[in-house]
């Protein structure tokens, strides 16, 4: 049994003082205690900061960390998506899996619990399975002259967590994506990172123009919207992780809450900085109600896969209360992910992991260019 107290623990969505955390040696949660003598009780480990669970990563591509430092920083959305096609075949199998597992480690070791991890194969998987952290790896059907969405469904059949989803509204033919979003399963997909995807449902824009020069038709687009889109090819009230939303209104934000109240945004803060100098809509959903979830994505579009860097850029461009951050880190994935039982808050009974965030201002209770985190249980 162990017990661990730190100035501060994140319970109930509080930044809290004076509690100890007792878990048992499988890192099920026994007790919290709560005491204003923590320095006298017998056997408590005290760590300076603040305590937190495990936090969840809901989005990354771990597959993609071969690619850290191979793409180019600010070269735009289009400019992006041109780079890793250049570099991809660059790499062997044995390069992608190590980069994968220290990607993997490294998250592990900063205190990531669970990741919602996309793939467009199974090259790594054995790196996800062999893995401390819990992976739901949602294959991505990709492509406007892919229709069948049968190879990735077997491809999922034969591994745990797995699941099919649209990559995007733009890169996905109208029965594919419906098929997908009317499915069973984890659905997550890619929204409105760039004005192109907005401009190409009025016929215009780059990517439009793209699309008309390679002769590719979308069969999508009497839907007036993105966000319609995904309205019109959803049951009521499903769940899904909507990534990125850095060009979202407030009325495609409000046409998704108005459908289903168990939309996910996830943010990617430095991902969308590496690509595109753009921010996440983070105050215009806080503004809405709408639930905020923090991923990396990927080692291409990010310097690093770490949980505590997003949320200090975020913290760059919103008031919210450190607390109410913490919890889009950590409950607000397990939520999304299906696994906020064991996983996501200190609780009895759950074994969400016990994380140490070091080097936070304790007093205007803010993250600093020196805050970290790193695992203890
Ligand atoms: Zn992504």
């Amino acid at each position: 049994m162990r017990k661990i107290a730190s100035h501060y623990a994140l319970i109930d969505g509080e930044l809290v003082r004076n509690r100890v955390i007792e878990l048992d040696d499988n890192g099920v949660i026994t007790n919290i205690i709560e005491s204003s003598n923590i320095d006298a009780m017998a056997s408590v480990e005290f760590y300076p900061g603040i305590l937190i669970p495990g936090m969840i990563n809901a989005h990354c591509h771990i597959e993609l960390s071969y690619l850290h430092n191979h793409i180019e920083e600010g070269s735009g959305f289009a400019g992006f998506a041109r780079a890793i096609g250049a570099v991809r075949n660059n790499f062997t199998t044995e390069e992608r899996l190590r980069a994968s597992r220290v990607a993997d480690a490294k998250m592990w070791d900063e205190g990531v619990e669970a990741v919602a991890d996309i793939a467009n194969d199974d090259l790594v998987m054995a790196v996800k399975q062999n893995s401390k952290i819990e992976y739901h790896t949602m294959f991505e059907h990709f492509g406007l002259n892919n229709l069948s969405t049968a190879p990735l469904r077997e491809l999922a059949t034969r591994y745990d967590r797995c699941s099919v989803t649209p990559h995007s509204t733009y890169s996905v033919q109208d029965a594919p994506f419906r098929e997908l979003c009317s499915n069973e399963g984890a659905l997550s997909i890619h929204l409105l990172e760039s004005d192109d995807e907005a401009l190409l449902y009025q016929h215009r824009g780059s990517l439009h123009d793209w699309y008309e020069r390679m002769g590719w038709q979308c069969d999508f687009l009497h839907y007036a919207t993105p966000a319609e889109r995904i309205v019109a090819s959803t049951p009521t009230e499903r769940a899904m992780l909507l990534v990125h939303a850095t060009r979202a209104t407030a009325e495609d934000v409000a046409t998704i809450e108005r459908h289903t109240r168990n939309a996910t945004w996830v943010l990617c803060p430095e991902s969308n900085r590496y690509i595109s100098r753009q921010e996440p809509p983070v105050a215009l959903l806080r503004d809405m109600g709408a639930k905020i979830a923090i991923g990396t994505d990927s080692l291409a579009s990010a310097r690093s896969l770490s949980m505590i860097e997003n949320l200090r850029q975020i913290g760059k461009i919103c008031d919210a209360p450190l607390a109410e951050m913490l919890t889009w880190a950590t409950i607000n994935g397990a939520k999304a992910l299906g696994i906020e039982d064991v996983k996501g808050s200190f609780a009895c009974g759950k074994a969400p992991g016990v994380v140490i965030i070091e080097g936070a201002d304790l007093q205007a209770m803010r993250l600093t260019p020196e805050t970290t985190t790193r695992r203890l249980i």
